[in-house]
């Protein structure tokens, strides 16, 4: 059969090599608007801050290099701009040469990702020197404005895990950095009494946090910003990162229903209205896994499983998508933040009965030098069932989060935590392991 797929990155790229593992024969055709493929997105923020060091790197296949290994018709510069699907066929501009052209299809795959969301701020028009961070080319242009103004003070407004990390990155640079964040703590995924230890550590790194604030307006071609507040802030630069919505566009346009936040419905077999049609990655609408609830988790994780699973369904393998956990971690100069399934907030607005405990264990046997505590918290339902965990410290916050995601996708309840039988020598943990200690307290 022949089966397009719109969208060259995480999800896109996943499903092209996997539909050609599974299949041979199938004619498989994949557009990318830009000029890049299956680039590290999340290496990103780490090349502006020199911690990756070959910009090459970042690309982890080449246009020809995928068309050799795995036999595919690859499409760079080529965006899909219509799709018809009643009579399964789309249109795509060719970028390079300007021609547009239609291509039939037995199945479609759209993996179109999501994009920065830029809203109009009063003199973004004039501002030249506001970014925002989503691919190789933004990149790019971020590094070179930064390098050719000789830049000193950069404004973040956003302080998600993308806002964090260039926060960090930027500051590698030795650059003076401001954080902008409109809620009264950054990273949201994780509960305000967690965040607080961010607040600290990213103040003490010299960064002008101001949280409960706003980007009002632009001001003199965005050299100063006016917050909401009406402190007025000088910048050289700004990256704007509040935050990615679903590319939705070609999707919406060609009357492919969409859900939650407008991303794309799909059913568990990632199937969209019209069965020919599947959808993966940021653009979708998922369940959340803790109570169903349709909700829009846009992480690398479920990109990556998704394009495996697409593949597997389109080739007759029985398979399912159940949901996303939204498990994730991020670096804050030397601590580590990490979250799986809901925080307590958003518990408390789904209206969800919870029981929440802290512990805070250090992360190895004390006695043997280095170890430093880690601040774990665990909420679980009236039937012990977990609903949701967050750690953040210096040493082991991302082995202790993924532990307890694997225990929660398999059902446990809070003091089966107990139980687990981990690894275990002093340089490593304790014979009772953080994450056994957060069981015992459940118990
Ligand atoms: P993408 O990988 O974004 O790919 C979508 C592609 O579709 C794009 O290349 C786009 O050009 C193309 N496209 C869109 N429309 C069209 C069209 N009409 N025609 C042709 N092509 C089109 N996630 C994590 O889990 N951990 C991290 O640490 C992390 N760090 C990140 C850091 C940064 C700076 C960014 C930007 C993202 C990060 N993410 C991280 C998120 C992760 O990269 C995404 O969740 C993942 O890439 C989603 O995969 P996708 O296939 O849905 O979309």
């Amino acid at each position: 059969q022949k089966i397009l797929i719109i969208g060259g990155v995480a999800g896109g790229a996943t499903a092209a090599t996997r539909l050609r593992r599974l299949n041979e024969d199938d004619n498989i055709i994949l557009f990318e608007k830009g000029e890049y493929i299956s680039f590290a997105n999340c290496g990103l923020p780490y090349h502006i801050g020199g911690e990756i060091k070959e910009r090459d790197s970042l690309l982890l296949q080449t246009v020809e290099g995928m068309e050799q290994q795995y036999a595919l018709d690859i499409r760079n510069f080529s965006e899909v701009t219509t799709i018809d699907p009643i009579n399964n066929i789309l249109s795509v501009l060719n970028h390079q040469t300007g021609e547009t052209y239609t291509e039939t299809f037995d199945k479609l795959i759209i993996s179109t990702g999501a994009k920065a969301i830029t809203p109009a701020i009063p003199g973004i028009e004039t501002a030249e020197n506001v970014f925002s961070l989503r691919n190789i080319p933004d990149m790019d242009l971020i590094k070179e404005y930064i390098t050719k103004h000789a830049i000193q003070t950069v404004t973040v407004i956003g302080g998600g895990f993308i806002g964090l990390e260039m926060m960090e990155n930027l500051k590698e640079l030795d650059l003076d950095v401001q954080l902008v964040e409109m809620a009264p703590q950054v990273m949201p995924n994780i509960d305000v009494e967690m965040a607080q230890q961010l607040h600290t550590q990213i103040n003490m790194h010299g960064v002008n946090l101001l949280l409960n604030d706003g980007l009002k307006e632009f001001k003199e071609n965005g050299k100063k910003l006016l917050l909401t507040s009406g402190t007025v802030l000088d910048t050289d630069m700004t990256i704007l990162s509040i935050g990615v919505t679903p590319e939705n566009t070609l999707a919406k346009e060609s009357g492919i229903e969409l859900g939650f936040k407008n991303a794309i419905k799909v059913n568990e077999q990632l199937q969209t209205n019209y069965p020919a049609i599947f959808a993966i990655g940021d653009v979708i609408e998922v369940k959340d896994v803790v109570d169903g609830s349709p909700t829009n988790i846009p992480l690398a994780w479920p990109a990556n499983r998704q394009g495996r699973l697409v593949a597997d369904i389109i080739n007759g393998i029985p398979a399912h998508y159940p949901g996303t956990q939204g498990t994730s971690v991020a670096k804050i100069f030397e601590l580590t933040a990490a979250s799986t399934g809901n925080s307590e907030r958003m518990l408390k607005n789904k209206g969800i009965d919870f029981q929440v405990i802290h512990v805070h264990p250090n992360s190895h046997a004390g006695y043997y030098p280095g170890a430093s505590p880690i601040h774990l918290k665990l909420l679980f339902g009236n039937d012990g069932k977990i609903l949701g965990a967050q750690g953040v410290g210096t040493k082991g916050v991302d082995k202790r989060i993924d532990v307890i995601a694997t225990a929660m996708k398999f059902g446990a309840t809070a003091d089966q935590l107990a139980e687990i039988e981990l690894a275990y020598a002093p340089p490593y943990s304790s014979a009772k392991d953080p994450v056994n200690m957060l069981g015992y307290t459940a118990d």
